[in-house]
């Protein structure tokens, strides 16, 4: 979690550590031995794995590269509050935006970010066809669960748009929070199906 500055991150790395898992930021991948069960880096470090769940390099799909409203960074650019892009009434949401933040990093590309700048389009999409004003807006704040195991989760959260640095705060791994997280699923999927 760098985006949330050090101490989230400090705080996410030893609980990685507690459940003794291997963390190696900055490293890239060069070639990965599947029946080895080893991967390689560009610095020569190799690690065995039980499973590996390898993310390829992040980029938009082909439709959203080829539309002709992506930025220079290969993902669509728009106003962090309102989500419309440089075109009047065309907005872009979800995790084919990217919103830098002051730290240096985007804003993260999460499920709870795309859901709430959704209801802020539609509301305001709504609200123009009413003849009225763009009145609600996407203030950064997120949260997530991170699930443990044991039946405990931890949770963290907070304004990622705060100044000068996102606002967020981790909270401990418990029974509370995973139950909290149980109840979010059931609830989506009770909505949803
Ligand atoms: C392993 C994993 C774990 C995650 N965990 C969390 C979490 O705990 N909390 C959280 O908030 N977020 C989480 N995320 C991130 C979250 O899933 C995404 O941020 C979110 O789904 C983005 O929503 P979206 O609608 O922007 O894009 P997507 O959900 O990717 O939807 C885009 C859709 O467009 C479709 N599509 C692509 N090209 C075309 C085309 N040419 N024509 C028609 N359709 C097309 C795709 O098939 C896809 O269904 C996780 C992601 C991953 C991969």
């Amino acid at each position: 979690m760098g985006v949330a500055g050090p101490h989230v991150s400090s705080a996410v790395t030893q609980l990685l550590a507690s459940k003794e898992i291997a963390y190696h930021p900055e490293h890239q991948v060069t070639t990965v031995d599947p029946g080895g069960k080893r991967v390689t880096f560009t610095n020569g470090t190799q690690v065995d794995f039980d499973l590996l769940a390898y993310v390829p390099p992040h980029r938009a799909p082909a439709v959203i590269r080829e539309s002709g409203l992506v930025a220079e960074s290969g993902w669509i650019a728009v106003d962090r509050h309102t989500m419309q892009t440089r075109w009047p009434n065309v907005y872009a949401i979800g995790d084919v935006v990217s919103i830098p933040l002051t730290l240096g990093k985007p804003l993260p590309k999460a499920g709870v970010f795309a859901h709430r700048e959704a209801e802020v389009v539609a509301e305001n999409i709504a609200h123009t066809i009413a003849g009225g004003s763009q009145r609600a807006r996407f203030d950064g704040h997120g949260e997530c669960f991170i699930e443990i195991g044991g039946g405990r989760a931890g949770f963290g959260g907070g304004d990622f748009y705060a100044e000068p640095k996102p606002a967020v705060v981790l909270r401990q791994p418990s029974w509370r929070w995973h139950l909290g997280k149980v109840w979010v699923e059931r609830s989506w999927l009770y909505k949803s199906f």
